[in-house]
């Protein structure tokens, strides 16, 4: 790889590197985010310019001052064209889902492009596997058998590490896609003796690639390749949809690690840091989540370990307890004579779309005196940060948002709680249900305010971990039985 040592090439890499670190950091607060994303474009407008610069014959001539002999015998027309209509349609495709893309479809939509960079990572290694003499990992030898392309150890690692990876990647994030999609139950599918099983695959594969560096036969190589898919299967179908939010932060992390091994087969400096970068985040991620959910990280990733076959409180809406029902008009009434309202906000929020007419309605309350907070629960809607991304698009000012530590206490002098299309996140079978999904989840205590209204479009729809809430029947709650942003709309209507 003579073009991967031009001493531009690592710097411009570097810039791109350190651009995506900006991005990052920029990323880690609503106010910054926008920056963030901006070094984000120019880090990879850079690291896609550089690999075309160097990688593209014609350009690379040109840049590297080539004799024009040179430049013309090395004129590579195939390789341009194949490389801008893969751009040209990777664009068209990424522009057209962009738009079309509701906000509260992006977690399957991440997972889609997770197991898109699984899978690209699984055919770079093969194709470096087919042809290693193209991509400078092997020499040929001379044997008995005619002329062998020797790979070096090194690489076979890399390339053993990779495809592995990449099939974890691949598969895990085809399985998070249907289970986020609803094309598969979030109910977690428990295989009986799955821990062995795992184990053991997992035992085979790491076997394998250590075996690798001695024997570059097919057979080993498209071994690991097939048991990377099948435990990539089989760590994320036991998981259940509460650990949902787990799995996509730690799938967002596989896909960075893939991706830095696909840059050590391509000898591509800005892969690796990229792969890094988004492997490393993605693990803090998980770590994050995990420790807002009360859950073990080991745990998850070891395929839902600790759930239990025919455990957990899983079950319908029971509607025939009795609840109270309550308009428009009695939410407006109580909510005006309030003095602190905590608005909870959850994923049917963004489905109705309500996150604008929610702040005019609080905008309302507070011209009437009535202090009003919003809480947000760490994995509220489909997506880490959804509430508070949704609740900046309204312009909600960010003092007026709590994280769950930071406002839980409060709910038991609060006059209402105004729960807005969120349920297993409130739910209090977290801390009472030891057979429930969510146990030792910690929870909003909405139930402890002097009023809870509970927006949501019917009785018999349970939220993501489907499981009954005890909210909806207590004394103190009065459901609002309507599409969010309707009620929402009502609710203003009578505060006029
Ligand atoms: P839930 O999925 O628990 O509940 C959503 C509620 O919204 C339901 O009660 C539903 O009831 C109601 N709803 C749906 N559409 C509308 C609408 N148009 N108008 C009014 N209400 C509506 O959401 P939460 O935010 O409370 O919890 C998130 C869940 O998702 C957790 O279990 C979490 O683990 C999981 N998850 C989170 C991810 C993340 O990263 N944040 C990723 C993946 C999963 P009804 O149908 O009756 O209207």
């Amino acid at each position: 790889m003579p073009h991967a040592v031009n001493p531009w090439v690592a710097f411009a890499y570097l810039v791109a590197g350190v651009c995506f670190i900006l991005a990052l950091r920029g990323l880690s607060s609503p106010t910054t985010s926008q920056r963030g994303n901006r070094f984000g474009m120019i880090g990879m407008g850079i690291a896609v310019l550089t690999t075309l610069v160097t990688h593209v014959p014609t350009i690379t001539v040109l840049v590297e001052g080539y004799d024009y002999a040179a430049l013309l015998s090395a004129i590579d027309t195939v390789a341009v064209f194949e490389i801008v209509a893969a751009i040209a349609l990777g664009a068209a495709i990424g522009l057209t889902t962009a738009r079309r893309i509701a906000m509260t479809a992006m977690p399957q939509l991440v997972a889609a492009f997770h197991s898109l960079v699984g899978l690209a990572a699984v055919l770079v290694a093969a194709a470096a596997y087919l042809n290693p003499v193209a991509f400078g990992i092997a020499l040929p030898v001379l044997t008995p058998d005619g002329a062998v392309a020797l790979i070096n150890p090194v690489s076979r690692i890399e390339m053993g590490l990779g495809v592995a990876i990449g099939a974890i990647t691949f598969s895990g994030s085809v399985i998070a896609f249907l289970k986020l999609n609803g094309n598969m139950g979030g109910a977690p599918i428990l295989l009986p003796a799955r821990h062995v099983i795992n184990l053991g695959v997992l035992v085979a594969i790491v076997v394998l690639v250590a075996y690798f560096t001695f024997d570059q036969s097919p057979w080993v190589f498209w071994t690991i390749t097939a048991l990377s898919f099948a435990i990539g299967f089989l760590l994320i179908v036991p998981i259940g949809g509460a650990d949902m939010p787990v799995v996509v932060s730690m799938l967002n992390s596989y896909s960075g690690w893939a991706a830095a091994a696909m840059g050590f087969t391509l000898h591509n400096s800005a892969m690796i840091i990229t792969g890094a970068l988004v492997g490393s985040s993605g693990a803090i991620l998980s770590y994050i989540m995990c420790r807002a959910m009360n859950r073990s990280f080991v745990s998850v990733i070891a395929g839902g370990f600790g759930a239990e076959a025919g455990g957990g409180g899983a079950s319908a809406a029971k509607t025939d307890r009795p609840w109270k029902r309550g308009s428009a008009e009695d939410a407006a009434f109580l909510m005006s004579q309030a003095e602190q309202v905590i608005i909870v906000p959850g994923y049917g929020m963004a489905v109705a779309q309500a996150q604008h007419v929610l702040r005019e309605m609080a905008d309302k309350l507070k011209a009437e005196g009535v202090r009003v907070k919003y809480a947000i629960h760490p994995v509220a809607g489909r997506m880490p940060g959804h509430m508070n991304v949704l609740l900046a698009e309204a312009n909600v000012p960010y003092d007026e948002v709590f994280e769950l530590e930071d406002i839980n206490s409060e709910f038991a002098q609060t006059d209402v709680a105004f729960v807005i299309g969120a349920n297993d996140v409130t739910n209090p079978a977290a801390k009472t249900d030891k057979t429930s999904p969510i146990y030792g989840m910690p929870v909003l205590d909405v139930e402890k305010a002097k009023t809870v209204l509970f927006v949501k479009r019917s009785m018999g729809g349970v939220g993501y971990a489907g499981v009954d809430n005890d909210v909806f029947y207590r004394d103190n709650t009065m459901m609002l039985l309507a599409d969010a942003k309707k009620m929402v709309e009502e609710i203003v209507k009578a505060l006029d």
